[in-house]
């Protein structure tokens, strides 16, 4: 590829149903130039999110991407060009650098690029230290408040947040059950991971299993489905449980507004709380959440599971692994060395 080409994807169309190839029209532009201020990053990684699928259909917690414009995208780079006193030619940034292969950013305000560390391999930078571990860390810990003995039940156990939550979990103590989508994940969640028990939502009876599996109740329910499994959670909660809402994918690729919980009510039987959460509100307090994140991983009682598509041209197949369950980890599009 010559160097002087950013390849890019914009968006072409908003999605229904499930994302597709045809929501994004890829094109061929040169290479941006930076004015004071600012930094070419050539991207190296980029991250796949559930909630880019919100991004490119609708105004969410950010506005929507417009038709025409690059596909917004968290990932990783290397500064190739500097024109800011703050960022060094050979920095590695992470940052919203969007499905392209080179972005002009610039420091100040909440998206600065974040300067990552070189001595963690990139991946690893990109799971459990980057967004969606912090998600874990901060959403268990701050909202889930887990105490030992506590049981936890974890929705989308074998994904990028999931699998950090339950064993953030265990390492505090806690029994942990984890639902995922088939065999290959839920032996990974109790082999790998060391959930100590998992259910197959795709081939076992989810009410049955939590039932047997939690028969005094669920004190933390950490949610990252929605739907019918977050009605099962509701229905089996323990006294003065917590149900963290980090998100709800098994609804993001509906048209209309869904049901809500059939199962509410029973956080007023069980003197319950439900709370929701942004990891983006307890960015000021990463460093502290790297440092022991750092040390179990260290220690060997935290697993990191990425899950490597190569090449910009399979960006969209692999924000779409998301939603089908294809993705076995942190779903990363490599598209550079
Ligand atoms: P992920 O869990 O690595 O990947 C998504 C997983 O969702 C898939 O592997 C699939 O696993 C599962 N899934 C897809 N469709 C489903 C359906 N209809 N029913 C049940 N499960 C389904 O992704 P992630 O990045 O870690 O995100 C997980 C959740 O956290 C998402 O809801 C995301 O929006 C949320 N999130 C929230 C924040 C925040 O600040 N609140 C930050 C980051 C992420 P199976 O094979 O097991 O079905």
């Amino acid at each position: 590829m010559s160097t002087n080409v950013n390849r890019r994807w914009l968006l072409a169309s908003r999605p229904t149903g499930l994302v597709d190839k045809s929501n994004f029209q890829w094109v061929e532009e040169p290479v941006p130039t930076i004015a004071d201020g600012q930094i070419l990053v050539k991207v190296l990684y980029l991250s796949c999110d559930p909630t880019q699928r919100g991004w490119i259909a609708r105004d969410t917690y950010m506005p929507a991407v417009k038709l025409g414009e690059v596909v917004r995208s968290g990932g990783l780079g290397r500064v190739v060009a500097t024109k800011s006193a703050d960022y060094a030619e050979g920095d590695l940034v992470g940052g919203l650098v969007g499905w392209q292969d080179y972005t002009v950013l610039e420091g100040g305000g909440m998206f600065a690029p974040a300067k990552v560390p070189t001595n963690v391999p990139i991946p690893m930078a990109m799971s459990t230290f980057g967004l969606t571990g912090l998600t874990a860390y901060f959403g268990l810990l701050e909202i889930g408040r887990p105490k030992p003995g506590d049981t936890v039940l974890v929705s989308g156990a074998a994904g990028a947040t999931g699998s950090v939550v339950g064993q953030i979990a265990r390492i505090k103590g806690c029994r942990v059950i984890g639902i995922a989508g088939g065999k290959e994940k839920c032996d990974w969640l109790v082999n790998e991971a060391k959930f100590d028990a998992a259910i197959d939502y795709k081939s076992e009876d989810v009410t049955e299993r939590v039932r047997a599996l939690a028969p005094k109740g669920i004190n933390i329910y950490f949610d990252n489905v929605g739907g019918e499994q977050l009605d099962i959670a509701l229905a089996n909660l323990a006294m003065h449980a917590r149900v963290v809402i980090c998100g709800a994918i098994s609804q993001y690729n509906e048209s209309s507004t869904p049901p809500g919980p059939k199962n509410y009510m029973n956080l007023l039987v069980k003197r319950s709380k439900m709370e929701g959460f942004l990891v983006s509100d307890f960015m000021p307090r990463a460093g502290e959440a790297i440092r022991e994140l750092s040390t179990w991983v260290r220690e060997g009682k935290l697993k990191d599971r990425v899950d490597v598509v190569e090449g910009l041209e399979n960006a969209p197949a692999a924000l779409r692994r998301l939603f089908t369950g294809e993705n076995k980890g942190k779903q990363l599009v490599k598209i550079a060395d």
